[in-house]
């Protein structure tokens, strides 16, 4: 099993986690077979959460004894003194362990962020860090991009846990992940099937057999591990078919092909396509323009209102996008079917 670095923890961990929502699913004789066979198989993070159901406590049954053989996860959603230690301590109890690894505050909503910091939530995970009940504090948000860059910055938090896919990557890929993974924040990638769309879609029946053999969850993960600024990708398990699957996927990740990414890409649908996702399969321009560059400076304007900067960036580039003659070239090399002399118009002129 491959394994990268999460972040400036240092810790070596398994590109494919475990993730325990679907534990509650199936029986405690099931999880102790597949768990321990998911440690076997060199899985050395797994992940759950105090909200999921009995998943904890399973966890904590089937791996007793082999406590140092892995990095183990879960999530609080409570924000405030009382009910962070409340949580942690049943935490402890339900994992039957002296220590969790990483403890997120759970799928934090903008409403709630501050009061993580107000509320005496991140204190009492600090204090009991200090007391080596915990070792690391993370945060685990869905699709806040401005929230993932405030926890971001906060410099708190030493590990960030978004959900990530096919679906998501045009929203995180060009900006968002290379810079949280450069300032030392370890990245888990959370639902990284779309929380199942890519498996069990009624027009692609669960485990067909996708592109060369893999299914398209196979696939999927690939493209997820293919962005080398994640650290891991946590798929929910409940079967050794699954299992089996993504411990071959952990064991030789690989860049997917252009034919590939289209064909995924037609999965992912409509929803999918049409973002630039700064790839820079579309180069060389015979014009000399620098396709993925202008879409990046013009999500920046677009997305985090940084108006000024994107435009200057935009000032300081030699050829600017009404250089474009329209030859389409560009087009066929696109696997995300992004009209790019279409936008390029557009882009320049939010740009110039
Ligand atoms: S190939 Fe498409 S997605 Fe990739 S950089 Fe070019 S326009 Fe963007
Ligand atoms: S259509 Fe425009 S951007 Fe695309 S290759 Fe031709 S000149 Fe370059």
């Amino acid at each position: 099993m491959q394994k990268r670095t999460l972040g400036k923890t240092g810790w070596e961990i398994s590109v494919i986690g475990f993730g325990g929502i679907k534990l509650p699913l199936i029986s405690q004789r099931e999880c102790e077979i597949l768990l321990n066979k998911a440690i076997d198989g060199g899985i050395s993070f797994v992940d759950t959460a105090d909200c999921y159901g009995d998943s904890e406590e399973k966890i904590g049954l089937a791996l007793r004894g082999r406590r140092k053989e892995f990095y183990l996860s879960t999530k609080i959603d409570e924000r405030d003194t009382i009910g962070v230690r409340k949580k942690l301590e049943r935490c402890l109890r339900r994992l039957r362990t002296d220590w969790i690894d990483l403890v997120l505050f759970h799928d934090v909503r903008d409403f709630e962020y501050d009061r993580i910091f107000n509320s005496g939530g991140l204190e009492t995970l600090q204090k009991a860090r200090e007391e080596g009940k915990i070792l690391e504090i993370g945060i685990s948000i869905h699709h806040s991009i401005p929230m993932m860059m405030k926890a971001i910055e906060s410099g708190v938090f030493s590990s960030l846990m978004i959900a990530y896919s096919a679906f998501d990557e045009d929203r995180l890929a060009a900006d968002l992940l290379p810079m949280a993974h450069k300032i030392g924040i370890g990245l888990i990638a959370m639902k990284p099937l779309a929380g199942g769309m890519l498996t069990d879609r009624p027009s692609v029946p669960k485990r067909r057999r996708f592109i060369q053999g893999e299914s398209l969850a196979h696939v999927s993960l690939h493209y997820v591990l293919s962005n080398l600024n994640i650290t891991c990708a946590i798929p929910g398990m409940m079967e050794l078919d699954e299992l089996n699957e993504n411990l071959k996927v952990g064991r030789q990740p690989r860049n997917l092909t252009i034919e590939e990414i289209k064909a995924l890409m037609e999965c992912v649908g409509e929803a999918g396509k049409g973002f630039c996702r700064n790839c820079g399969y579309c180069l060389p321009c015979p014009e000399g323009i620098s396709i993925p560059d202008i879409f990046r400076f013009e999500s920046y304007y677009d997305r985090y209102n940084l108006r000024e900067w994107a435009r200057e960036q935009y000032r300081s580039l030699e050829v600017h996008a009404d250089a474009c003659s329209g030859c389409e070239q560009c087009l066929e090399l696109c696997p995300y079917g992004v009209s790019i002399p279409e936008k390029l118009k557009i882009a320049h002129r939010t740009l110039q």
